[in-house]
C-alpha cells in the first residue's frame, strides 16, 4: 500500500490528511503541537515523532504549514523529512510560501535525491476536508504524472502551470488579487457606515452590482454583519501571502506595486489587533469616524 507522510495539521492540513485516510492510504502525520493529531490517530494514522520519523519509508511526504519559516523547518531541519526519505521519493509542499523559497526549496531537495512539486491550493477548509481543493502545480511533466496518485485524493481540479515555482506565482497572485479585494470591501463599507447609509441596502447594491465578486460576496454581508465566527482564514495569514506577492511583484515589474502594497499595510494593521482572527475583521479597524484615536 502507498505511504504518505502528512505534516502540519492546522485548518488545511488536518482535513487534507483525513483525505489520504478516506483513501485507504497508509499515513503517517506530524504537527508541532499534537492535539490536532489526536482524531486522525484514532483514525488509524500513525503518530510520528519528528518530520523525520514521519518520512521513514513514505513515497511522498506532503507539507501544509504556515510559512516559508515552518516549511523550512520541517523540510531541511535537523529532524526534518529531508533528513529520512528515501531517494525519488515525492516531496510535495502545499503550504503557501515565498516564490524565492519554494524555488531554493526545490533545489536543494532535488539536490538531495527527491522529487519536488510545487503544489499551493485555493479552497477553503471545508474544501480541503472534502477533496475539492483546486491544487495549483508548477512541476515537471514526469514528476506530475508520478505524483497524480497522491495528488487525487485532495482534489481532481489540477493547473499545471509549467516549471517548479510558477504554482506558487499563481497562487501569489491570486492571493494578492483577494488582499486588495477584501481591504477593499472594508474601505467602501467603512464609507457607507461612517455616511449612515442603510448598510441592508448598501449590501444588496453591491452584491447586485458591478464591483462584486465571490470575495466581496463573501465578505460584505459578514463584515457589515460582525460575523467573524470560525476563521477560516487569519489576518496573519493574509498578511503573509500579500507580502510575499509583493515581494514577487517587486521583482517582475517596472513600477511599484501600489495596490499590492497597500493591501500589505492595511493587512499589518489587522494583523497588529487580531493576528489569528478571521480576515474580514479588517472592517472593524477599517469603520472608524473621522477624528477617532
Ligand atoms: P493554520 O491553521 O494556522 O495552521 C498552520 C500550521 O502550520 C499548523 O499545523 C502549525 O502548527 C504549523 N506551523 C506554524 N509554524 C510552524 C513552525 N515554525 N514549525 C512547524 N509547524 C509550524 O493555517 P492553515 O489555514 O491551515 O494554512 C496552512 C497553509 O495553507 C498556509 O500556508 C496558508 O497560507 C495556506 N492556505 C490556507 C487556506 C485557508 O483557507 N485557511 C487556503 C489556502 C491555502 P501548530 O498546529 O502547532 O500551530
Amino acid at each position: 500500500m502507498a505511504r504518505v507522510a502528512f505534516i502540519g495539521l492546522g485548518r488545511m492540513g488536518h482535513g487534507m490528511a483525513g483525505r489520504y485516510l478516506d483513501a485507504g492510504l497508509t499515513v503517517a502525520v506530524w504537527n508541532r503541537s499534537k492535539a490536532k493529531a489526536e482524531d486522525l490517530i484514532a483514525r488509524g494514522a500513525r503518530w510520528a515523532t519528528s518530520p523525520q520519523d514521519a518520512a521513514i519509508d513514505a513515497d511522498a511526504v506532503v507539507t501544509m504549514v504556515a510559512d516559508d519559516a515552518a516549511s523550512r523547518a520541517v523540510w531541511l531541519g535537523s529532524d526534518g523529512a529531508s533528513t529520512s526519505m528515501k531517494a525519488g521519493a515525492l516531496a510535495i509542499e502545499c503550504s503557501t510560501v515565498s516564490y524565492d523559497h519554494a524555488v531554493r526549496l526545490a533545489r536543494e531537495l532535488q539536490g538531495r535525491g527527491l522529487t519536488y512539486i510545487d503544489c499551493p491550493v485555493t479552497g477553503l477548509p471545508d474544501a480541503a476536508a472534502s477533496g475539492k481543493l483546486t491544487l495549483l502545480v508548477g512541476a515537471d511533466p514526469a514528476d506530475l504524472e508520478k505524483a497524480r496518485p497522491f495528488l487525487a485524493p485532495l482534489s481532481s481540479t489540477i493547473r499545471h502551470f509549467g516549471a517548479v515555482g510558477t504554482g506558487t506565482v499563481y497562487k501569489l497572485i491570486n492571493n494578492l488579487m483577494g488582499a486588495i479585494q477584501i481591504a477593499g470591501i472594508a474601505e467602501g463599507l467603512a464609507m457607507a457606515e461612517q455616511a449612515g447609509l442603510d448598510m441592508k441596502l448598501v449590501v444588496e447594491a453591491i452584491e447586485s452590482g458591478v464591483a462584486a465578486s465571490p470575495q466581496v460576496i463573501r465578505h460584505s454581508r459578514r463584515m457589515v454583519a460582525r460575523n467573524f465566527e470560525g476563521a477560516t482564514f487569519t489576518a496573519s495569514l493574509r498578511h503573509k501571502d500579500a507580502a510575499y506577492a509583493v515581494a514577487l511583484a517587486e521583482s517582475l515589474l517596472a513600477g511599484p506595486p501600489l495596490l499590492g502594497r497597500a493591501a500589505v499595510e492595511a493587512y499589518g494593521r489587522a494583523k497588529a489587533v487580531a493576528p489569528d482572527d478571521d480576515e474580514a475583521k479588517m472592517i472593524e479597524i477599517t469603520s472608524r469616524p473621522k477624528g477617532a484615536a
